[in-house]
């Protein structure tokens, strides 16, 4: 009797731990099943790869001197970009952490490198603590965030349900991956230049996607390196640190300089877009807040299909409810 007791019990707590996993599961409007199912992405075809490192970053060469370091096997995808002057180089984001970041730019370039972050999410953040110099916003909630780092039990759901396409690469331990507490060595504002020598970025504070966004212009080779303002797939409009009015502002405010550079390098999926969708961007929310526009809808989260990009929002964001005020800060 006492075993069938037993068998029992553990019966039902293992259904009780499935049923835990099940509901931490991210939306499938989020994350669909087998998301890998999109490599190979065709752009990386018409790209110059300079090989694959550590069995996890894959490496292009975007014009002489800009490299994008892209994740693919990780649902993220998250993709940071070294781009070389005559005298420094810079890295914009350093990626989810997993695998060394720093032995592959050692790499690519001998010159000195200082990080640049777009903002603060952890698929940006992560490996920035391999580098002396850290640039970012001057935000205090973006700061925060940086300085809190992440614990280890905090990052363990980027592995599991499906985030991973592929196996961890060699010398990367799951059980003592963290962010550690970090603090910029440079805070930037906006329309700060950065000279690498013979090559400028200038910061341009585009918030919305979080508090701490910035997007960088390489106008004389006519880049805008996007961070998470865009990217080609579904833009983060429902997290919590989103302001969509700020969203929107920000987007204006790229869009009034369309003229100054071609391509998008953004924080995800595809290093090379052009420029002319940030155009539609604007549209779409304005859409979407005018009831216009296809969506799958699950569990309060909304998910708007565009051409070349979605938007997820909560339904409680839009219905009936006129899109927040801006910050005063931008
Ligand atoms: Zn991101």
């Amino acid at each position: 009797m006492k075993g069938i007791y037993c068998v029992l019990m553990c019966f039902l707590g293992g259904l009780f731990i499935f049923f835990c996993n099940e509901s931490k599961k991210t939306s499938t409007l989020v994350q669909p099943e087998k998301w890998w199912k999109v490599h190979p992405r065709p752009v990386y075809a018409k790209l110059d790869k300079v090989g694959t490192f550590q069995d996890w970053f894959d490496v292009y060469k975007l014009i002489e001197g800009t490299y994008a370091i892209y994740e693919p096997n990780q649902f993220e995808e998250a993709i940071c970009y070294l781009v070389i002057g005559q005298e420094r180089a810079v890295l914009i984001d350093t990626g989810t952490g997993i695998g060394n970041l720093k032995k592959v730019v050692s790499g690519l370039t001998k010159l000195p490198v200082s990080v640049v972050l777009t903002h603060e999410h952890y698929d940006h953040v992560a490996a920035a603590y391999r580098f002396k110099n850290i640039a970012m916003f001057d935000n205090a909630d973006a700061l925060n965030v940086l300085k809190a780092g992440r614990v280890n039990a905090s990052l363990q759901k980027y592995l599991k349900n499906d985030y991973l396409w592929k196996p961890l690469p060699k010398g990367f331990d799951p059980k003592t991956w963290i962010i550690p507490s970090m603090e910029p060595t440079t805070l930037l504002h906006d329309g700060d230049m950065i000279d690498l020598g013979g090559r400028k970025l200038e910061v341009i504070y585009t918030p919305g996607h979080s508090p701490g966004s910035i997007c960088l212009l390489d106008r004389e080779n006519r880049i805008l390196f996007t961070g998470d303002h865009f990217f080609p797939g579904p833009l983060y409009a429902h997290a919590p640190d989103v302001n969509i009015a700020d969203y929107m502002e920000s987007n204006k405010k790229l869009a009034h300089r369309i003229d100054e550079y071609d391509y998008l390098c953004s924080g995800h999926n595809d290093p090379w877009v052009k420029s002319e969708v940030i155009l539609r961007v604007g549209k779409a929310f304005a859409d979407i807040f005018a009831g216009k526009g296809k969506f799958s809808q699950d569990n309060g989260l909304r998910r708007y299909y565009f051409d070349g990009f979605d938007i997820l929002i909560r339904t409680d964001m839009i219905n009936g409810v006129a899109p927040p005020t801006k910050s005063p800060t931008i």
